[in-house]
């Protein structure tokens, strides 16, 4: 089945952080290879709502994702990964343009 709600906006204060991954938090709950939880903090990326569209990837001025290969994954079996997000420069391209609202970008603390 497709999830179609968005990223949760208050993911950091409602999940917990199950993980490590490529420098950023994972917070779950996580059962791969179905659920795969949100990726990063200031720049987070839910991967049970990521359908590996890419735009992100696309408009990203600063290029900080990658691709992650989740195979198995019923929505995509490859998610944007945000693995340089010190770098994000708050342009909220990615945030806006995204079709499947699975990212929430946060200014840094
Ligand atoms: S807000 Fe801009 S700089 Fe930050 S991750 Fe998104 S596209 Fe990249």
């Amino acid at each position: 089945m497709v999830n179609f709600l968005p990223i949760d906006p208050n993911f950091q204060a409602n999940r917990k952080v199950v993980g490590d991954h490529k420098g950023h938090k994972v917070w779950g709950p996580v059962n791969p290879p179905s659920k795969l939880g949100i990726h990063g903090e200031n720049v987070a990326v839910d991967w049970d709502v990521c359908t590996g569209d890419g735009i992100c990837i696309d408009v990203c001025p600063v290029s900080l994702y990658e691709w992650a290969e989740t195979p198995g994954n019923p929505l995509s079996e490859r998610k944007s990964d945000p693995v340089r997000q010190s770098d994000c420069i708050q342009c909220l391209a990615c945030e806006t343009q995204c079709p499947t609202a699975a990212i929430k970008i946060t200014p840094p603390p």
